[in-house]
């Protein structure tokens, strides 16, 4: 037989399949509110005026092609520190952090996955239930056993705090637990600072590993305000995992921009994490692309560029929000009497709309209107063109 005969098919990405459905969808009213990206008022996804000029520099500049270090642009990953830390930050004076450009996000995750895994072989991985899809999936595929914490509390309308703490603290020594830092995938609910006191201690406490996963910052409340459940992890003493993404706030999803910081106890630790990161990174991909991380490194370095992207990742923040509020109106004006205030509590691109499989499937059936079976619809693809019909199909499925 052939040497792929055995070869099973694997199951669709349930998100990048609702896509593939929404593209062959011939409604000419559909809505898009599946997958994780931001358009703006006009329903498109937008390219920065800070990143365009950037990008206009570096073209100008004209500048030859060759590998990067391994850890990527030295100027990026320091940039990324200060936007992480705190420019200021005593831990960055102390060379405390080891940071490594990645490919996105996700490619944080999993060069601090396969570290840990050669760390700690036997450890197990704790998210959140739910989260992001590819939490376990890339946990698992590190070789660890992934389990979960409560996280989600479908009564309340917000997150099942004292559930999450019990779990983590009957947690074993060196259970790697992922956090969102801010804005929750997939439910929108984020903990509050004094929560992150008790999880912390926890941590602490049980000696558990955390790593906290920042894919959206600057999306919630602000750079600082997103960015502060940092400094409480910092201020703990603790050695912790941040992964960060600039796919979202920079709008350069396709760039595959992150980075991956490591938290040790000193200097000297700090540059053996470091090379055992670069290992990780050699046997894999060699050394990380240019393009994305020199646009990054560029607006975050230069002033006027570093305001306009500030302003106009504000402007995205604000735009979401606004939506939440119109959201909950138009369900009000199209006749709904369930209370869904609870959209303005939560932040970021998602939300648990509460809304079941059935009404999910009959909305996309429907109406076009396309979202995720669990009732996650993404807000930040709402606009005032769209959210009138996607409120009063809404309306006729509850
Ligand atoms: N982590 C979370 C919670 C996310 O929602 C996402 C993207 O959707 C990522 C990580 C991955 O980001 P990237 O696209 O930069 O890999």
């Amino acid at each position: 037989s052939s040497l792929f005969a055995a070869v099973e098919m694997a199951p669709r990405d349930p998100i990048l399949g609702l896509n593939e459905q929404f593209n062959a969808d011939t409604n000419p009213a559909k809505v898009n509110l599946g997958v994780g990206v931001y358009t703006d008022a006009n329903g498109k996804l937008p390219l920065l005026a800070c990143v365009k000029a950037a990008e206009a520099q570096l073209v100008e500049a004209a500048r030859a092609r060759g590998y990067l270090p391994i850890d990527g642009i030295a100027a990026y990953d320091k940039a990324v520190q200060a936007l992480v830390f705190g420019e200021g930050s005593p831990l960055l004076a102390e060379g405390r952090v080891a940071t490594v450009q990645a490919i996105g996000g996700t490619g944080g995750l999993k060069l601090g996955a396969d570290f840990l895994k050669k760390l700690n072989p036997t450890a197990k991985v704790l998210i959140s239930d739910p989260s992001w899809e590819n939490h376990r999936a890339l946990f698992t595929n590190a070789g660890f056993t992934v389990d979960t914490y409560p996280y989600y509390d479908a009564d309340k309308q917000g997150v099942n705090f004292d559930g999450m703490l019990a779990a983590l603290n009957s947690a074993a020594a060196g259970t790697v637990v992922v956090l969102h830092a801010c804005c929750h995938n997939p439910t929108g609910y984020d903990i509050l600072p004094a929560q992150w006191e008790q999880v912390i201690a926890a941590v602490k406490a049980r000696g558990l590993v955390a790593f906290l996963d920042m894919a959206y910052q600057g999306f919630g409340d602000g750079i600082q305000e997103d960015g502060a459940v940092i400094g409480q992890f910092v201020a703990a003493g603790i050695d912790f995992f941040v992964s960060t993404s600039f796919s979202k706030s920079f709008s350069l999803y396709g760039e595959r921009v992150g980075g991956l910081s490591v938290v040790c106890a000193s200097k000297d630790e700090t540059a053996r994490v470091l090379s055992q990161l670069k290992i990780t990174i050699r046997t894999n991909y060699s050394n990380p692309p240019t393009h994305g991380a020199q646009i990054v490194a560029t607006v975050l370095t230069t002033p006027a560029l570093r305001a306009q992207w500030e302003e106009e990742l504000a402007g995205m923040r604000n735009r979401i929000k606004k939506m939440r509020g119109a959201f909950v109106e138009q369900l009000k004006a199209a006749g709904v009497t369930r209370d869904f205030s609870f959209i303005t509590t939560q932040r970021g691109m998602f939300s648990y709309s509460g809304l079941t499989k059935p009404q999910m499937e009959r909305l996309r059936n429907e109406f076009g209107v396309y979202g995720v079976d669990s009732g996650r619809i993404c807000v930040a693809a709402l606009n005032e063109h769209n959210i009138g019909y996607v409120t009063q199909s809404i309306a006729k499925v509850i």
